[in-house]
C-alpha cells in the first residue's frame, strides 16, 4: 500500500482528480456526480443536525434506516430481512467491503473477483493475508466465460466476489452467470459477496441481486451504498445485508474500524430509499442518456467504445487513435484536450496490465453541458 518511496500511494482516483484539478481540465476519471440528489433527501439531514441527531448512532446504524433498507430490498427485490439482525449501516461500500473480507478472509484463502475490479478490493484482502484471485472481462463486452469463471474456483476460495453493475466496465452480470456462481459457492463451500452499489444505475435490464437467486440466500453477503443513488458519494453510508450470523461477524470487525458513522445522514438516506419509484427509474434513465452523450463523444473523436449496460463509466479504447499506453495518455490528456480520465490499468494486477493498456475509464455522471464540452474537446484527438 506503499509507494517505492515509502509515501502512501495515492489511489488512482485521488491522483486523478488532483491532475483535473491542477490543470482545470474537465475531471472525467473519479466516479462522483456533478449535482445534489434530491431536496427530501438534502432537508432530512439539515434537519437531523437542527433536531441533535449529531452523538453516536447505535453500533449497527439508526433504527429508522435499517427499516428503511429492508423495506427498500423488499420493495424491490422481494428480499425479507429482519432490519434489528440482518442489516448493518457502515461507512460507505467501502467499510462493507473492508469489514466482510476481513471477518472471513484467512491468510492464504482465496477471494475470487472479476478482473478490472474495484481497487479496494485488491488492497483488503492483501491486508487481510488473502491471495487475490481473478476471472477476465475482456473488452468489449466485459463478460466473463464460463469456463474459465468454473476453473477459477476451488477448495482454496473463501469468497467470490461479486460487482454489478460493474465498476470499471459498465458490465450487468446476466442470470446465467450469476448462477454458475451460486453453484460454484455451494460446491466449494465458498461464500458469496456482492457489491451492489450501482444496483439502481441499470440501463437495459433491471437489477438482478444474486441474493434472490434459489439457494443463494444463506451464502451471500450484499452491500449497498447511498453515495450512487443518492448523489451523496461524500455521506459515506454504506450498509450490508446478510444472515444474522454473518451480520454478527462482520459487525464484530466493524465496531473496530469506524465503530459508527454518519448520525445525521442515516436518518436522511431513509428518506432517500422511501422515495417513490419514479424517482429510481428516473435516475436510470437520466444517467442513460449521459451515458449516451458522452459514448457518442468518444466515437466521434476516434475511440472505440464499449456500450455499459449500467453504473457510471464507459470503456474506451484509445488503440484506434494510435495511443497504447493508457497510463501515459491519461497522463496527458489534461494537456492535449483538457479532460482526465482514468487508465484500466489501474484495475488490474500488474502481470495482466498487456491486455488492457489502451483502454481507459470515462465516468459520465456529471452534467449535460460538461459531457458536451468534453465531447468537442475530445475530438481534438484525432
Ligand atoms: N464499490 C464500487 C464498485 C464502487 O464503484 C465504489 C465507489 N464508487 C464503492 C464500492 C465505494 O462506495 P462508497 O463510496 O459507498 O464507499
Ligand atoms: N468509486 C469511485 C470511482 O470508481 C471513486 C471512489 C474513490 O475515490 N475511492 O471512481
Amino acid at each position: 500500500l506503499l509507494a517505492a518511496d515509502g509515501s502512501v500511494a495515492a489511489t488512482i482516483f485521488a491522483e486523478m482528480s488532483a491532475l483535473a484539478q491542477r490543470t482545470g481540465a474537465i475531471n472525467l476519471g473519479q466516479g462522483f456526480p456533478d449535482e445534489d440528489g434530491p431536496e427530501e433527501v438534502l432537508e432530512a439531514v439539515r434537519r437531523a443536525i437542527s433536531d441533535g441527531v449529531n452523538q453516536y448512532p447505535p453500533g449497527r446504524g439508526q433504527r429508522v434506516l435499517l427499516e428503511a433498507i429492508a423495506e427498500h430490498q423488499n420493495r424491490f427485490y422481494g428480499i425479507r430481512l429482519d432490519p434489528e439482525r440482518e442489516v448493518l449501516v457502515t461507512a460507505g461500500a467501502t467499510e462493507a467491503i473492508a469489514a466482510t473480507i476481513l471477518a472471513y478472509v484467512q491468510p492464504g484463502d482465496e477471494v475470487l473477483t472479476l478482473e478490472p475490479f474495484y481497487d479496494s478490493y485488491a488492497a483488503t484482502i492483501a491486508l487481510a493475508g488473502g491471495v487475490h484471485t481473478t476471472v477476465p472481462l475482456r473488452s468489449p463486452d466485459f463478460q466473463p466465460d464460463l469456463d474459465e469463471l468454473r476453473d477459477a474456483v476451488n477448495e482454496r476460495t473463501r469468497i467470490i466476489l461479486v460487482n454489478t453493475p460493474h465498476n470499471p466496465t459498465g458490465a450487468v452480470l446476466p442470470r446465467e452467470t450469476l448462477e454458475l456462481i451460486v453453484e460454484l459457492a455451494h460446491t466449494h463451500d465458498a461464500l458469496i459477496v456482492t457489491d451492489e452499489v450501482y444496483e439502481h444505475l441499470t440501463f437495459e435490464t433491471p437489477h438482478l441481486p444474486i441474493a434472490t437467486l434459489p439457494g443463494a440466500r444463506e451464502r451471500t453477503i450484499s452491500i449497498g451504498s447511498a453515495g450512487k443513488t443518492f448523489n451523496t458519494t461524500g455521506w459515506k453510508i454504506g450498509w450490508v445485508s446478510a444472515s444474522a450470523e454473518h451480520i454478527t461477524a462482520i459487525l464484530a470487525v466493524k465496531q473496530f474500524l469506524t465503530y459508527v458513522n454518519g448520525a445525521p445522514f442515516q436518518p436522511a438516506v431513509a428518506v432517500g430509499l422511501g422515495l417513490p419509484d419514479a424517482f429510481f427509474t428516473g435516475i436510470a434513465a437520466t444517467l442513460a442518456a449521459k451515458r449516451d452523450v458522452l459514448s457518442a463523444g468518444l466515437l466521434r473523436a476516434g475511440f472505440t467504445v464499449s456500450r455499459p449496460a449500467g453504473g457510471y463509466f464507459v470503456v474506451a479504447d484509445a488503440a484506434p487513435l494510435g495511443f497504447d499506453d493508457g497510463a501515459e495518455l491519461c497522463r496527458a490528456l489534461p494537456g492535449l484536450v483538457g479532460v482526465v480520465a482514468v487508465p484500466i490499468t489501474a484495475f488490474v494486477h500488474a502481470e495482466r496490465r498487456a491486455g488492457y493498456s489502451s483502454l481507459l475509464r470515462f465516468a459520465y455522471c456529471k452534467k449535460f453541458e460538461l459531457l458536451e464540452r468534453a465531447a468537442v474537446q475530445l475530438a481534438g484527438l484525432s
